[in-house]
């Protein structure tokens, strides 16, 4: 850590804000976690580690700062917690339990003779969830989301049998418990056999079966999953009637939930560590996961004065248990192609039991996985599986003996087009987009998606169709659609008029704008924005070829003509030249331009009285859209920007409209509405 550079820090609090974000996604919004608990644990302490040593460079955006995700594309509505729903800081040995017990000595200035109680249980995986009683009546019920603001499951908890509807008579008039929504070992079998058999979605671990079964828009869903339920604590309350954290425990089980049955009050570190192994021998057998023990102090009063650090409360403390492992062979080593063209190495392992479950497959996610773990097919390694989804490889045992090194393949195993890891970058991509199997539906429907080219009609199922029948092996053949009028009809679901159509719509597009002709290739780094600023400068397609190829041959002038143009860098003239010298996407390209004409790309700016102005857009747009807005800007002349500084000229505020009104209007900046804007634009002409 003291040997670390102010600036490499700053770097890495960054990556770890960013890794962590990523992950919190993955797990709480998309039930979908792509790496252990341990691991995300790991990034989340680094974190913390750097931020003790590095104090002033705490980011806003920094994970300690946060809990969860933020809830964004949830069909279900959102409930703001009146009291923030915290997340628990880890320890990992003994000697973490005895530093957080000490501390809280410290913090309550308490003398050797002083005891401290401590409630112990265990923490089982599931999702957390927050019941609203009001007179004693169950109103609203929200998962954790971000802390602040939840989703509102209310009428998806009446379906749980663990959940009372209502109280007994003299509870607090608002009460809100708190506690984990899970599902047993197994009921998750038998729903997972269920979901087999019918054809449904398979789930990864127990905590996202009960994640998927309670997030759901229709309750009835909710309704047939056997989801359970038990309470750990409190959020908002009109009265706390108690003065420990125990006996309030036991208050809320007397009204009907059900709690931990390890819960336990200790006097000392001793006691909890003994408590901890306790459960860890029992683990194995307990019908449900778990994965830590978490501790509170047990007086009310002490909670209080400790209160929170940031994201997690001073007074509690989550003990996890370490992951399992086992030792196998790898057998194998094989590359998965995904669609967006990420070469993906799978070890294939001889079976071995992990954790009580079977596992043959681990991901080794890049090149640089591999080497540093120096594993090649024969060696001995170790595979770790903790409580949840992907099991990793953690160790290879027989690194020294000699044994030639795994190598990469730098072609891809379904296309055997080239594939080449950018400067920086750990995934080896392949670079034959157009013709790669793995990718190619995919970028056929980005090829004719309302951002490219436009063409009505071709839905992904219509994509898939034609594809498997072999009409579509590459986005030229799009244009070749009409010579299988007859074919097309002879399908199922198609009529003259709907055939009629779709050809129609292709015709249409055989003079395509170029900007929207090279974003819809789909190549690397280079979207609408950086298409479009590259024709405005190059104005021809065969030009920009002949540029991008020369730069990669060395040509430093082209290079530079390239990387002058305003907002491209060398990643897209590098990711341009690799396009390009891949003859498979060379040969699709010439193809291409046999069949349709762009006409030279020429932004016509019209004289405006914003010309050469800089534009923000905020707030909510009536009539059009942001993108339709940044267009209409660039048509005339001015430059549309997406956040409001010095250098902005004016501000285009619809309602809503919050901070970056506010800065403009401290800046001084010209604010208009949208009427105004759309008087400008139609004064401008055509
Ligand atoms: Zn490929």
């Amino acid at each position: 850590m003291n040997n670390l550079t102010e600036a490499e820090a700053a770097n890495e609090l960054m990556r770890l804000a960013r890794q962590i974000a990523h992950h919190d996604k993955l797990y709480h919004a998309q039930d979908n976690p792509e790496i252990t608990d341990q691991e995300y644990d790991a990034l989340v302490r680094r974190n913390r580690e750097l931020e003790e040593a590095f104090p002033h460079l705490i980011r806003d955006d920094s994970p300690s700062k946060t809990v969860g995700h933020e809830i964004a594309a949830s069909p279900l509505g959102k409930v703001t917690h009146e009291q923030r729903m915290m997340s628990l800081d880890n320890a990992f040995n003994r000697e973490e339990v005895e530093e957080w017990t000490q501390r809280i000595r410290r913090y309550l200035n308490l003398d050797d003779s002083e005891q401290v109680a401590i409630t112990a249980e265990d923490k089982i995986d599931g999702l957390s969830c927050s019941l609203r009683y009001e007179g004693g009546k169950l109103v609203r019920a929200a998962t954790r989301g971000d802390g602040q603001v939840g989703e509102d499951v209310t009428p998806n908890v009446r379906h749980i049998a663990d959940i009372p509807q209502e109280l007994p008579v003299g509870v607090p008039d608002v009460f809100e418990v708190r506690g984990e929504v899970y599902m047993s070992k197994a009921d998750f079998a038998a729903l997972n056999a269920a979901q087999e058999e019918s054809g449904g979605k398979l789930f990864a671990n127990p905590r996202n079966a009960a994640a998927g079964s309670l997030r759901q828009k229709d309750a009835s869903v909710t309704a047939k999953r056997p989801l359970k339920f038990w309470a750990y604590g409190w959020g908002a309350a009109s009265q706390v009637p108690c003065e420990t954290q125990e006996v309030m425990m036991r208050m809320i089980e007397s009204w009907g939930f059900p709690l931990s049955p390890f819960l336990t009050l200790t006097q000392d570190t001793d006691g909890l560590i003994a408590h901890y192994e306790e459960i860890g021998r029992q683990r194995p057998d307990l019908g449900y996961d778990i994965d830590g023990v978490v501790y509170k102090v047990d007086r009310l009063d002490y909670q209080q004065r400790l209160g929170f650090v940031a994201k997690a409360p001073r007074w509690a403390l989550a003990h996890k248990f370490p992951a399992e492992r086992a030792q196998t062979i790898l057998e194998a080593i094989d590359i998965q192609v995904g669609r967006t063209g990420k070469l993906t190495p799978v070890g294939r392992l001889a079976p071995v039991l992990v954790g009580g479950v079977t596992v043959t497959n681990v991901t080794l996610h890049n090149r640089d996985e591999i080497e540093r773990l120096g594993v090649r097919p024969g060696d001995r390694v170790v595979i770790q599986r903790a409580g949840d989804v992907i099991p990793q490889l953690v160790e290879n045992l027989t690194r020294d003996e000699p044994r030639e090194a795994f190598v990469f393949p730098d072609a891809c195993p379904e296309c055997e087009s080239e594939a080449v890891a950018e400067e920086g970058e750990v995934d080896v991509r392949c670079t034959g987009g157009l013709i790669c199997p793995a990718q190619r539906t995919q970028r056929l429907e980005h090829f004719v998606s309302r951002k490219a080219l436009d063409i009505d009609g071709f839905g992904s199922k219509t994509i898939a169709q034609f594809f498997a029948l072999g009409w579509l092996e590459s986005p030229a053949d799009i244009f070749r659609l009409k010579e299988r009028r007859e074919d097309i009809l002879a399908l199922e679901g198609w009529q003259e008029r709907s055939v009629d159509n779709l050809l129609a719509a292709v015709e249409n597009k055989r003079e395509p704008d170029a900007a929207r002709l090279l974003f819809g290739l789909g190549i690397r780094h280079v979207g609408e924005v950086t298409a479009r600023d590259l024709l405005k400068h190059v104005h021809e397609l065969p030009a920009l070829r002949e540029l991008a190829e020369q730069a990669r041959g060395g040509d430093e002038e082209a290079a530079s003509e390239l990387t002058a143009i305003d907002g491209i860098g060398p990643s897209v003239v590098e990711a341009l030249g690799d396009f390009f010298h891949e003859p498979h996407n060379a040969a699709v390209w010439d193809d291409l331009l046999s069949l349709v004409k762009p006409p030279r790309y020429e932004v016509e700016t019209l004289d405006s009285p914003v010309a050469g102005k800089t534009v923000v857009f905020t707030g909510k747009l009536e009539t059009m859209s942001r993108d339709e807005a940044k267009a209409q800007a660039e048509r005339l002349g001015a430059k549309a920007a997406g956040s409001v500084s010095a250098k902005t000229d004016l501000l285009v505020a619809g309602p809503g409209a919050g901070s970056k009104l506010k800065k403009a209007t401290e800046l001084g900046i010209e604010v208009i509405d949208e009427a105004a804007w759309a008087e400008i634009v139609t004064s401008a002409g055509p």
